[in-house]
């Protein structure tokens, strides 16, 4: 693996990594890099052969996301590899993962997840989007919010209402909407990180084949709910942390040494970068636990919870310990000549706020590790 990426990374991707900043030439340099990842079936690289995985098992997959992340490699799946791929795997028909999969894993296709609505986001099930039957086809009505990467997305897995009359959790179906189908329209959404991360999108009168749903017709809410489950088990960035802070210790005992930028490293700082370490050593722990379920083949579920509030929230103190390390220099984000690490850690401290929402908020997951994991009564 190592000498592959030797090989092959290019150069200009293998440094700390700003992602979204819609920077074409990135990208193109994603995409060929990507392309040959798919070649070697490692753009998923534990999904079973037959699907255009390498079979990997989950430790193996593990140490693949390693030496990727020690390469500073960027992670090329996306939602396809993380998401819907091991959803089809699990609840898709034949004819769906014939024809899905192995355009993920040559890294082809890219998806979004239409899940949030503007009236649906922690309590999703009140979702309104309406599919009404039209003899082979759904006619699909409605709005998604905060979408992440849809405008670049060749694909939407989506959550529908396809029975209004029923309780809200057996009223619903997951739908693949392809994003050209006449009728959807895509608006950019900037956060203040000034990235275009994520869109809001519009559906009228958009036809999707019946053919196209995964699982039973209104069972959608349960085949959705697992699909969360891998995304909060998502253990490849626990790794990326430990980078981070080593990144940020680094560039912090160097400057305080030649002085090429105030930075405050005071005792109280170095100890807070420690803890900032310590954490970052047991998101890895805990994506071990992760990797121990997933080889017995359970689909971790509070556990997944556990790691997703962990991971976002040690990111969200690393990216306070940064400010404090830089202080004043930190209101500047831009990559201007006096920007400390080119205005990296202003950016990830503005982006990391809406890690504790995305992917389910803190609090939603909090009630999961507290209801299903500890067993304890809904409040
Ligand atoms: C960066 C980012 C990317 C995203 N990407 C996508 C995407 O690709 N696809 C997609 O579908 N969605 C996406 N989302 C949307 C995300 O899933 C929702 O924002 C999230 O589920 C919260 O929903 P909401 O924004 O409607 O907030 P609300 O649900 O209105 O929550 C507001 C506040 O109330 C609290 N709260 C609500 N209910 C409870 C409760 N029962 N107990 C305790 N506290 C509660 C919440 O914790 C929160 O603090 C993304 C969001 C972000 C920030």
């Amino acid at each position: 693996m190592r000498s592959f990426i030797e090989q092959h990374l290019p150069k200009d991707l293998a440094g700390p990594q700003d992602e979204e900043m819609n920077d074409p030439e990135r990208e193109a340099l994603i995409k060929s890099w990507r392309q040959r990842l798919g070649a070697q079936g490692w753009i998923a690289p534990h999904w079973p052969k037959q699907y255009g995985g390498a079979g990997l098992s989950p430790e193996e997959q593990f140490i693949f996301n390693e030496e990727m992340a020690t390469a500073r490699a960027p992670q090329v799946g996306g939602m396809g590899v993380q998401m819907i791929g091991p959803t089809l795997i699990m609840y898709g028909t034949d004819e769906q993962k014939a024809e899905h999969l192995p355009k993920i894993t040559s890294g082809e296709v890219q998806w979004a997840q239409g899940y949030s609505e503007p009236g649906a986001g922690s309590d999703l099930a009140s979702l309104q989007t309406r599919a009404v039957k039209d003899g082979d086809d759904y006619v699909l009505n409605g709005q998604k919010i905060w979408s992440s990467g849809a405008h670049r997305a060749d694909w939407m897995f989506m959550l529908a209402r396809t029975d209004p009359d029923a309780p809200k959790h057996r009223g619903i179906s997951m739908l693949l909407v392809d994003m050209k189908s006449p009728g959807i329209s895509v608006q950019p959404l900037i956060d203040m990180s000034g990235r275009h991360y994520f869109n809001q999108e519009f559906f009228d009168n958009v036809r999707v084949p019946v053919s196209n749903r995964v699982g039973e017709e209104n069972r959608g809410w349960y085949v959705g709910a697992t699909l969360l489950d891998f995304e909060r088990s998502n253990i490849a960035s626990s790794i990326g942390l430990r980078h981070q802070v080593n990144d940020l210790i680094t560039f912090a005992s160097e400057a305080a040494k030649s002085g090429s930028v105030p930075v405050n490293l005071n005792s109280s700082l170095k100890a807070e970068l420690a803890e900032r370490a310590i954490e970052a050593d047991v998101c890895k722990l805990i994506s071990y636990r992760i990797i121990s379920m997933q080889k017995r083949g359970q689909v971790p579920n509070h556990e997944a919870s556990m790691n997703k509030n962990f991971r976002s929230e040690a990111g969200q103190r690393l990216a306070q310990t940064g400010m404090k390390v830089i202080g004043m220099y930190g209101n500047i984000y831009n990559d201007g000549p006096l920007a400390p690490l080119k205005g990296r850690l202003s950016r990830q401290y503005l982006a990391s706020v809406a890690a504790t929402i995305a992917a389910g908020t803190s609090e939603i997951n909090r009630n999961v590790i507290a209801t299903r994991g500890l067993g304890l009564p809904r409040g």
